[in-house]
């Protein structure tokens, strides 16, 4: 019977003081327990110590405590992490940590699978079978923020939501899970130390600005020319340039806020003087950032790292034009941790 009973976590803090006072309870009891279950962390009723032993046990009675399992961790030579997360439902999606001097960042998952069709990415060969909860995605934050203690001595630092799926498909439980990590109550990290990456869903973004939110966007864009952006990103034909510049200007008038926009340079796809160009024209509209970020191969050779030289004509032409880039090494390659190289034999 036990899976019948209510996932306590689905209930908001205003539904658990309800809950107490239904059961002739006072309602501070609920703020209690949502601190329990977000500030701490807490996956058993056992531990909530300053709750009588009937209440842990009236709690137990009611409802269960969902939560993901690290299934297996792997660390690689230079530190990174990578945690296979088991589901309550039996999914399995990963999640990442990433030291460096700096900062520790965990990568984060926000679905099983990828519903989007990009051609270079891991994740896009399994089809999407479901979106994470809130609580799904705060509990893998949680497990790399125990895992960075432990081995790093340093807490977590940065999330970025840039594992498995398309985040602004799962608008709301990404949002809830933002919140619970954000808010003082939970577990009280700045959302300036968040940044959400999408692939570039214009009606979504329109929608994180209507919604004010505090974290930080990046946008794949790996290709500013429609034709060559509907090849490696089919979606495209969906979401055009235009769209997206459309909702990137909203943004920015709506917040303020600069984006970042996450780029890689493939030989023979998007390394010309042209792909430059539209690149550099891109930029121009809104304040923002490159990143230019190495590409990991996933398999058949279709895709390939462009040269030296072309990167760096990139980097020239951004900066000639007073846009600030970045070159992004990968980490965690021989884990198969880098970005894209999130799928695993799951779910198949
Ligand atoms: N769907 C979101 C977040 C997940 S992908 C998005 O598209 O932004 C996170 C980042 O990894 C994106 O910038 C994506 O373009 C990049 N990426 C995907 N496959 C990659 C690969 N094989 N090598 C390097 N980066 C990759």
């Amino acid at each position: 019977m036990e899976n019948l009973k209510k996932d306590i976590r689905a209930l908001s803090k205003q539904e658990l003081n309800e809950f107490f006072v239904s059961q002739g309870d006072k309602s501070f009891r609920g703020s209690q327990v949502y601190n329990w279950l977000w500030n701490k962390a807490t996956y058993n009723f056992e531990d909530m110590t300053n709750l009588s032993k009937e209440t842990r046990q009236m709690l137990e009675d009611n409802f269960v405590i969902n939560h993901i399992e690290v299934d297996e961790m792997q660390r690689s030579k230079d530190g990174t992490i990578k945690n296979a997360v088991k589901l309550h439902d039996g999914f399995t999606v990963e999640s990442v940590l990433i030291p460096t001097l700096s900062r520790t960042t965990a990568c984060v998952s926000s679905q099983v699978g990828c519903s989007l069709d990009c051609k270079f990415c891991a994740t896009a060969k399994l089809k999407r079978m479901r979106n994470l909860n809130a609580d799904e995605i705060f509990d893998q934050v949680v497990a790399i923020d125990k895992e960075s203690r432990l081995y790093n001595g340093i807490p977590l630092s940065n999330i970025v939501f840039m594992g498995m799926g398309e985040p602004l498909m799962n608008y709301k439980n990404v949002l809830k899970s933002v919140e619970k990590i954000t808010s003082p109550d939970g577990l009280g990290m700045s959302p300036k130390r968040i940044t959400l990456s999408t692939s570039g869903v214009p009606k979504m973004i329109k929608k994180l600005a209507d919604d004010d939110v505090k974290f930080h966007l990046a946008v794949s864009l790996h290709s500013a020319i429609d034709e060559i952006r509907t090849q490696i990103m089919p979606f495209n034909a969906k979401f055009p340039l235009a769209d997206l510049k459309d909702s990137l200007l909203y943004w920015y008038e709506k917040t303020g806020k600069s984006v970042t926009y996450e780029y890689i340079v493939w030989k023979g796809i998007n390394d010309t003087q042209e792909d430059i160009s539209a690149l550099v024209k891109f930029c121009q509209l809104i304040p923002c950032k490159v990143n230019i970020i190495e590409y990991n191969p996933i398999d058949d050779g279709q895709f390939q790292q462009g040269s030296d030289d072309a990167v760096a004509k990139h980097v020239n032409a951004l900066e000639a034009n007073h846009i600030t880039v970045t070159l992004r090494h990968s980490r965690g390659k021989d884990i198969d941790a880098a970005c894209g190289q999130l799928a695993n034999k799951i779910n198949a």
